[in-house]
């Protein structure tokens, strides 16, 4: 099982993953918010989009912008089951447990608060 501090260097070497980034009024909806805001969305986001079993629009459910969740769910590589199944191997069809979508919200966090402080 790898730390948070590990999928986020692996995925820094994506050109992909690594080239979501906060721009500067996404920092300030973040500020405005408040972190732990931000991380009710994300919970949020993840519980509906993310967790279910069955998902009709795959691979299309996140924007590319719109909220800092968004990005940071495109840059971690949690946009979406197909995607999770790519970079961590969670089994597609299945409905996501708590625990997962808790180590989810808590990577999606974790990448938010990386940029905040670059
Ligand atoms: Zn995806």
């Amino acid at each position: 099982m790898q730390t948070i501090d590990e999928a986020l260097n692996k995925l820094e070497k994506s050109k992909f993953r690594s080239s979501f980034y906060l721009t500067k009024a996404e920092k300030q909806y973040v500020r405005d918010k408040g972190i732990d805001t931000i991380r009710e969305h994300a919970r949020d986001f993840v519980s509906k989009r993310l967790a279910p079993a069955q998902i009709d629009n795959d691979g299309k459910q996140t924007p590319m912008r719109g909220h800092p969740v968004f990005k940071a769910q495109h840059a971690t590589g949690c946009c979406c089951r197909g995607c999770l199944n790519k970079w961590y191997k969670v089994p597609k069809g299945v409905e996501l447990t708590k625990s997962q979508q808790e180590k989810i919200v808590n990577l999606l966090m974790a990448w938010i608060i990386r940029q905040m402080n670059r």
